[in-house]
């Protein structure tokens, strides 16, 4: 049975008597999704037959080669899931809030369950679709353990003000989950496989940034990257997640994004395991509190993607110090190729680059370096969102923003000592990172345009 909290409508129309549509969009998994849960309940309830659709805009937030690579990997292992259990996946292409609702309206369904997203392009087409839909639509989070307009009415200052009522919430929400229901599935509700191919030719996306081999996308590569953490990194994850050398954290952020891994799984599964208290605790404050509060930020911050989201405080503070002398200015194309004079800092962005991953560490330090170094705090922003949404697989998502917003305005922070360019920011340097892990090691990983052969 599917808790309600977790749904709510977007339109005032009543269940129909048609098929049941789910509209795949964040969640592209077959297993522990709500949303596809719900959209199973709907049809058996209403005794309609169900099929999913994934609506392809032309582009997406500057995706690229690397993103759309991963995503249509994972996604074929849907259709795969889906087709054994009887349920067809269509692709089609176009704006995504009018091209489900014509979809719709052409197959007369009953019902459009559709997953949450608290970014701004979603919640748009959702509004399109939600005005054009001939039919009842519903929106399920299958994203977040609490569904984000339960955890709280309002933008939250900061994890201290969110974890009690997330904690509050958690034991009911943090639940196993029910297998699919079987659904009815007439013989007529035949769709031809989906031509990936045709689909990848499509997209504008910028295809210098290639994808990348060694992590392999899809629902069972997240399992067992997340089994590989419980069994083996996990214990070490309170003293070790601060060190990019330990390797000792999960790496399941890509999975996350994409919806190939279920948060909630995974915090189920920590919580079960017999790794250390201390440490289970740190994970599950991280996938959870940390996460939940990022979602939060983005659903009533309509400003998250910007320097104007940041709160008052800092902006004030960081407008006061806008002329400061910079010790070292960067543009934009410099950042990118990794050419500034801190063999830490380019080391950090060679990893982006390479292997579209940043350890969560360095993320901090490379975005604070970014504030330090560039002509003013706002070309600083959009230069760090530039760089995080062009190269990293897990870019464009809420934690995205909500990291280079704390790292660089102060968002769910508090105010620091103040001092140049930074202002009241939180500041971090190269003796800090030096104190946690062993930079030469970290810097020698990602050194090719550091120590050019
Ligand atoms: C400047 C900056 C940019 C960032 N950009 C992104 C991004 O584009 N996408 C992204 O998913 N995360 C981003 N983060 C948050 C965090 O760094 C990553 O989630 C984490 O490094 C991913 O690696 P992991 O899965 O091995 O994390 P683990 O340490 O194993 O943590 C497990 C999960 O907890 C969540 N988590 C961990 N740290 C945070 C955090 N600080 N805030 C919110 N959730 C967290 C993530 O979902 C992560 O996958 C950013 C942080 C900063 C400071």
């Amino acid at each position: 049975m599917i808790d309600q909290r977790r749904t709510r409508k977007l339109n005032l129309k009543a269940d129909g008597l048609g098929p049941v549509v789910y509209w795949m969009s964040r969640d592209q998994r077959f297993r522990h999704n709500w949303a596809l849960l719900y959209a199973c309940h709907k049809a058996n309830e209403l005794g309609r037959p169900l099929e999913v659709i994934f609506t392809l805009a032309p582009c997406f937030l500057g995706a690229s080669k690397r993103h759309y690579d991963f995503m249509f990997k994972g996604l074929r292992e849907v259709e795969t899931s889906l087709r054994d259990a009887g349920i067809p996946l269509t692709v089609l292409a176009g704006e995504p809030g009018q091209t489900i609702s014509s979809y719709a309206s052409h197959l007369g369904a009953g019902v459009v369950v559709t997953d949450f997203s608290p970014l701004k392009p979603v919640r748009d087409w959702k509004n399109r679709a939600a005005a054009l839909l001939p039919c009842a639509f519903y929106e399920v989070d299958a994203h977040n353990i609490v569904p984000c307009w339960k955890a709280s009415p309002r933008q939250e200052f900061a994890a201290r003000t969110i974890r009690p009522k997330l904690e509050a919430l958690r034991d009911t929400f943090l639940t196993t989950f029910p297998h699919p229901e079987a659904v009815y599935q007439p013989d007529t509700l035949s769709r031809p496989a989906v031509l990936w191919e045709e689909f990848a030719d499509m997209i504008e996306a910028d295809n210098s940034v290639i994808p990348v081999s060694d992590l392999e996308p899809g629902e069972r590569a997240a399992e067992k990257r997340l089994r590989q953490f419980l069994d083996h990194g996990l214990d070490d994850y309170a003293k070790g997640r601060n060190d990019p050398n330990a390797g000792c954290v999960s790496g399941l952020s890509p999975y996350l994004h994409f919806g190939h891994a279920s948060a909630q799984y995974a915090v189920y599964q920590a919580s079960l395991s017999s790794s250390s208290q201390e440490s289970r605790d740190s994970f599950i404050e991280e996938l959870f509190v940390r996460r939940e509060l990022a979602e939060n930020y983005c659903f009533y911050n309509s400003n998250y993607d910007s320097f104007d989201g940041i709160p008052d405080w800092a902006k004030a503070s960081l407008m006061n110090h806008a002329a400061d002398h910079r010790e070292y200015s960067y543009k934009a194309a410099q950042f990118d190729r990794a050419e500034t004079h801190d063999p830490l800092w380019n080391a950090a962005q060679i990893s982006l680059v390479e292997t579209g991953i940043i350890h969560g560490y360095m993320r901090m330090y490379w975005a604070k370096k970014i504030l330090e170094w560039s002509a003013t705090p706002a070309s600083a922003f959009d230069i760090a969102l530039w760089l995080n949404d062009r190269y990293a697989l897990d870019g464009r998502d809420p934690n995205g923003y909500t990291g280079i917003a704390w790292s660089i305005g102060g968002v769910h922070d508090r105010p620091w000592f103040d001092r140049p360019v930074y202002g009241k920011i939180r500041y971090m340097n190269a003796s800090g990172c030096a104190r946690k892990f062993d930079v030469p090691r970290y810097i020698a990983s990602f050194s090719d345009k550091n120590n050019p052969a």
